[in-house]
């Protein structure tokens, strides 16, 4: 399996991060994706992922919920590091998480479309895949998507939760898939009907978004990449096949988004 959305680089696994990883990798998680946030954390992806070079993979952009008045400076120094990264020697990274997010505020609407956009033009321009983040803006983020749509380098729509329409109108985006983590196996979640009626599995990634949304049995807990174990399980039950078979497809999945770059 590969967790493609953990941050792991947060406080809440300072204290026992070797042990994190040492479950994750009893649990069959083979990488990690490390998105930055911010410019503190984009800083500390790359730390941790050169401590992890052959296990965490990094992703550096500005999350739409910390889109401020500066955000111009804040993406340039975000694309100083990108591109100082791009070096062969170190793993390739990728571009989030981005996005839109206009679930708490509307405050910086016109600064997150404007940044969202931007970091779109340099997937594109790096040829490096997208992790998007979006939330009560699903129609914003489609518009911007659809003016690079035949240049788009591929990528997650991370931490996916709509409807059918909603699937469908994402999967048209050839390169993309959705991310699919601890959501699903909530009660109440609508997902696991919504997937097996549009959803390929080849257009599914699994993700943890860990230390946030921990599945169920270990709902209310801090979350940590070992838990993906649980989001591969229900999808097997979803689409009535084996454990094994989600496996091996969500993990060539991740593989051929994120290792798009290396391949060229
Ligand atoms: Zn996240």
């Amino acid at each position: 399996m590969i967790d493609t959305h953990c941050h792991l680089d947060g406080e809440e696994f300072v204290e026992d991060l070797e042990a994190v990883i040492a479950r994750a990798k009893e649990a069959g998680v083979k990488a990690i994706g490390v998105p930055g946030i911010d410019l503190k954390s984009c800083d500390s992806v790359i730390d941790l992922c050169r401590r992890y070079p052959d296990f965490c993979f990094p992703m550096l952009g500005l999350h739409p919920e910390e889109v401020r008045a500066d955000w111009r400076e804040v993406l340039q120094r975000i694309k100083m590091s990108l591109t100082s990264h791009l070096s062969p020697l170190t793993s390739i990274p990728s571009i989030g998480e981005v996005g839109l997010d206009f679930y708490w505020s509307r405050e910086f609407e016109e600064a997150q479309l404007q940044a969202f956009e931007e970091q779109v033009r340099w997937s594109v321009e790096m040829r490096l895949p997208l992790m998007i983040h979006c939330r009560k803006a699903q129609n914003e983020m489609v518009t911007i998507l659809k003016r690079y749509k035949d240049d788009l380098s591929g990528g997650v729509f991370h931490c996916f939760t709509g409807n059918a329409i909603e699937a469908q109108e994402l999967l048209q985006f050839d390169r993309f898939v959705l991310g699919i983590g601890g959501v699903l196996t909530f009660k109440k979640s609508k997902l696991p009907e919504t997937l097996a009626e549009v959803v390929p599995l080849e257009r599914i990634v699994l993700e943890t978004d860990a230390p946030y949304m921990a599945p169920v049995p270990m709902r209310g807990q801090r979350n940590e990449p070992a838990f993906v174990a649980h989001v591969c399980r229900k999808l097997a039950e979803v689409y009535g096949v084996s454990e094994e078979t989600v496996d091996n497809v969500t993990t060539a999945n991740a593989r051929r988004i994120f290792g798009i770059v290396n391949k060229s």
